[in-house]
């Protein structure tokens, strides 16, 4: 894809990132929030499953199990919060910044 400055038709377009960036943090975070109660889940059937190993395969089950959880939970959030973000940057925000006049501008949705 090549933009076009609106309003010199440039082609010399610097994208910025800001709601991106925030996004995918805030994403993250809620996603791990989100994960931590996974995580409870997670460890429970890891125990359930561990438990046919011994006392041993418990421990390590409840481990990886709330593992897995907290991990999915924060990587899956980071990923939503930055695609959100990435949408208020270029159509919300006007962080679509021309670098020959200084025009900000929204991309067409
Ligand atoms: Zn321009």
């Amino acid at each position: 894809m090549s933009f076009q400055c609106p309003r010199c038709n440039s082609k010399e377009i610097a994208f910025l990132r800001t709601a991106m960036t925030i996004g995918a943090s805030v994403g993250a975070v809620g996603g791990a929030a989100r994960g931590a109660s996974t995580v409870l889940t997670g460890s429970q059937i890891g125990a359930t499953v561990g438990a046919l190993a011994g006392p041993l395969g418990i421990t390590i089950g409840t481990v990886s199990g709330a593992l897995l959880g907290g991990l999915g939970g924060g990587v899956g959030g980071c990923a939503i919060g930055a695609q959100l973000g990435e949408k208020l940057d270029r159509h919300v925000l006007a962080n679509n910044h021309c670098l020959v006049c200084g025009h900000r501008f929204n991309l067409p949705t």
